[in-house]
């Protein structure tokens, strides 16, 4: 396996084999992301991606689960992604999941019945950022779609049948924009309803725009209740049916887990009592949250 640079992937795929079929990220500038700064985007050739596949069959001869990175691995013409999903079942038959990173311009790209032969081929889940629903705070963090592109790449992933794991980030409106951040991403998210629905907390990470903008004070960072009083009237705001929804990544100050809208009392009763301790006994402490 020849893998460039740092890797990310979801803590969901945190037991999948990592093929890249990307590397880095096309858009690669939004205002508050450090993942691929150092790689110049690239789509890898399908030679390398065969070879990678292989190699892996030599060193993993049971894989159930597989993950193609980086950034927007979605980019990929749709030819060449069915060339692949049609190597993983060759190779791996007991592979149940193939995952992907899809940005919204390359969900739009592809018609709905490429996205359904995708899917059928064997492209189970595809992980979309939203970040905001707000086109305010798009714009400032350099996302390059607007709220109404990102809802219709979302709706258009659920109509394909491949399941849609969106992500959220709290805490990108700034002490500005909160509440707008928090009525407009609950708008987006509940238009779109999502399979699983992810709400991070805001990371600032050194070498980004984001980063500078604090520093200079540019953009305030909210405090943990503060952040916790974003994600309350965001949840009241979600209107979901069946919808995973999970706030429990290491970037969360408050792990949060349920099935939406089934359970949003339970989820607003957690945020109330970590809001009324004046101990702050319920929030992580900064030095323990990361990527
Ligand atoms: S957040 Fe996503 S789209 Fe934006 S630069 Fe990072 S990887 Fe690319």
């Amino acid at each position: 396996m020849r893998y460039e640079g740092n890797l990310y992937r979801p803590p969901s795929e945190a037991r999948s084999l990592i093929i890249q079929a990307t590397i880095g990220c096309s858009h690669n500038q939004c205002t508050f992301c450090s993942m691929y700064k150092d790689k110049q985007f690239r789509i890898r050739s399908l030679e390398e991606i065969m070879e990678d596949l292989e190699t892996a069959k030599k060193q993993f001869p049971k894989v159930e689960r597989i993950f193609l990175a980086d950034g927007n691995a979605l980019a990929l013409k749709t030819e060449k992604l069915k060339e692949i999903l049609l190597k993983i079942k060759e190779l791996f038959p007991e592979c149940q999941r193939v995952s992907i990173y899809s940005g919204p311009k390359d969900i739009l790209r592809k018609s709905l019945d490429e996205l359904k032969t995708l899917n059928e081929l064997g492209l189970s889940i595809a992980y979309l950022g939203i970040e905001s629903g707000s086109d305010n705070i798009l714009t400032k963090i350099n996302k390059g779609v607007t709220a109404q592109e990102i809802t219709e790449a979302g709706k258009k992933i659920m109509a394909s049948g491949i399941k849609l794991s969106a992500t959220i980030i709290s805490g990108l409106g700034s002490k500005e924009n909160w509440e707008e951040h928090a009525l407009a991403s609950a708008k987006v998210a509940s238009e779109i309803n999502p399979d699983y629905l992810a709400l991070l907390t805001l990371l600032v990470q050194p070498g980004t725009k984001l980063y500078e903008d604090v520093n200079s004070g540019k953009f305030q960072l909210l405090t943990p209740k503060e952040v916790l009083k974003e994600t309350k009237v965001f949840i009241e705001n979600l209107d979901l049916d069946n919808c995973v929804f999970r706030s429990n990544h290491a970037s969360n100050y408050v792990t949060l887990a349920g099935t939406l809208s089934q359970e949003q009392d339970k989820l607003l009763n957690t945020i109330e009592s970590a809001l009324e301790d004046e101990g702050d006994n319920f929030i992580k402490e900064e030095g323990f949250r990361r990527l």
